[in-house]
């Protein structure tokens, strides 16, 4: 039977087949250094673990809201408020199963066929095609090392169009590591605040900031920033909880969550019940298990920077938040699918290649690996390219 074309459309995610080769290499007893992980390499705290088997123990094991319980949407709220300045109500607010969802359910609300998504390049993997799923067209928008990788006003000025309906904006940023200050999305803000356009803002890894900047959060710009902002965000990154799948929309747009409430009723029903009362524990009985994690990944960053930038023929700009550093092989092999492929033949080691971020050239290393990984990995680089 054929497939429908919207499925065979898309392309399989390029961070999931990596990490899921190099993972069963390791399976099989091969010492195979994996910087393939999207996923940090901490146990999920241990009261967040308690607050889940309490909610086993406690009952909590059946159907919630579609869009949440209301204590975990009022969790969330707090949050913003605390940590982002931003007041939202409980109406404001979907939980999803993991951000991904929340994207997914984003681009199906508010795309329709041929409309166009303005997506900065490089990307992470699963924004150009949730787009196409929902009918709409990628508008890639390159960036450059030189720029930090970030957006410029000037080049988002003329790729937008009549059918553009929003900008994906993803700070700090997967694959590149990159941070937008609050000049640098006003300056963007000031580009389309007069225009019907959504910015879907991607914050997932605002807790993993280095080198003591901040995380803005478009829609603390302005009021008319709030109202164009749908921010997307989840605990799997902040609380080592990605195996839990909880992500979250906040959004002023009632009209867009009642949407999307319906299409939750109607497709995935409410995340993990169990899930939900241990992502609520994150949020509201915090440790200092965020802070020890992000300076652990600060020093890796540091060290695996100064080695990246001692290795003839690759260079790497210096990633301020996230936990990933990307680096320019494109003196070694400009097909970095190639490259990928040769140096997990001939040293085992698991990079992620350019190609699935639009980028060609570059491989991505996450450093959500121990030291010692990241020493060894480093290592067999280094010594393959020298051979
Ligand atoms: N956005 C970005 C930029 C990511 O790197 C990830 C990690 N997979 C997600 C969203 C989705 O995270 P999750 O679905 O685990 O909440
Ligand atoms: N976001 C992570 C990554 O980019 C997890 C894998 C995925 O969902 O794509 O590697």
């Amino acid at each position: 039977m054929e497939l429908s074309k919207r499925i065979t459309g898309i392309s399989p995610s390029a961070t999931l087949t990596i990490t899921s080769k190099a993972k069963a290499m390791k399976k099989d007893g091969i010492d195979v250094i994996s910087f393939g992980a999207g996923e940090p390499d901490f146990d999920t705290p241990e009261y967040i673990k308690d607050a889940a088997v309490a909610a086993i123990g406690g009952g909590k094991t059946k159907y919630t809201p579609s869009i949440g319980t209301v204590e975990l949407r009022q969790a969330i709220c707090d949050k913003l408020k605390s940590f982002n300045g931003l007041e939202y109500k409980q109406e404001n607010i979907i939980v999803s199963n993991g951000a991904k969802h929340s994207l997914f359910n984003i681009f199906q609300a508010i795309c329709q066929e041929g409309d166009e998504v303005i997506i900065p390049a490089p990307y992470w993997v699963s924004y150009t095609e949730m787009v196409k799923l929902s009918g709409a067209m990628p508008v890639i928008v390159g960036t450059n090392a030189a720029d930090g990788f970030k957006l410029k006003a000037d080049a988002l000025a003329k790729a937008i169009r009549p059918k553009t309906k929003a900008i994906i904006l993803n700070s700090p940023s997967n694959p590149t590591g990159c941070v937008y200050s609050k000049d640098e999305l006003e300056s963007i803000l000031e580009v389309i605040k007069d225009k019907d356009i959504r910015v879907v803002s991607d914050e997932i890894y605002e807790r993993l900031i280095y080198d003591g900047l901040g995380h803005t959060s478009f829609a603390s710009l302005s009021d008319r920033a709030k109202e164009m902002t749908i921010i997307v965000n989840g605990v799997s990154k902040t609380y080592s909880m990605t195996g839990w799948r909880i992500g979250y929309i906040a959004s002023t747009d009632l009209e867009l969550t009642k949407s999307i409430k319906n299409l939750q009723d109607h497709s995935s029903s409410n995340p993990s019940s169990i899930s939900q009362e241990a992502a609520l524990a994150a949020l509201s009985k915090e440790d200092d298990s965020v802070e020890k994690m992000k300076k652990e990944f600060e020093k890796r960053r540091d060290y695996m920077f100064e080695r990246i930038g001692s290795i003839e023929k690759l260079s790497c700009v210096k990633p301020q938040g996230a936990f990933y550093s990307f680096v320019d092989a494109s003196k070694v092999n400009k097909d970095s699918l190639e490259f990928a492929k040769k140096l997990l033949e001939d040293v085992q080691v698991a990079v992620i290649p350019g190609e699935g971020f639009g980028a060609p050239g570059f491989i991505r290393l996450s450093f959500a690996t121990s030291m010692e990984n990241i020493k060894e990995g480093l290592d067999r680089i280094e010594k393959w390219l020298r051979q």
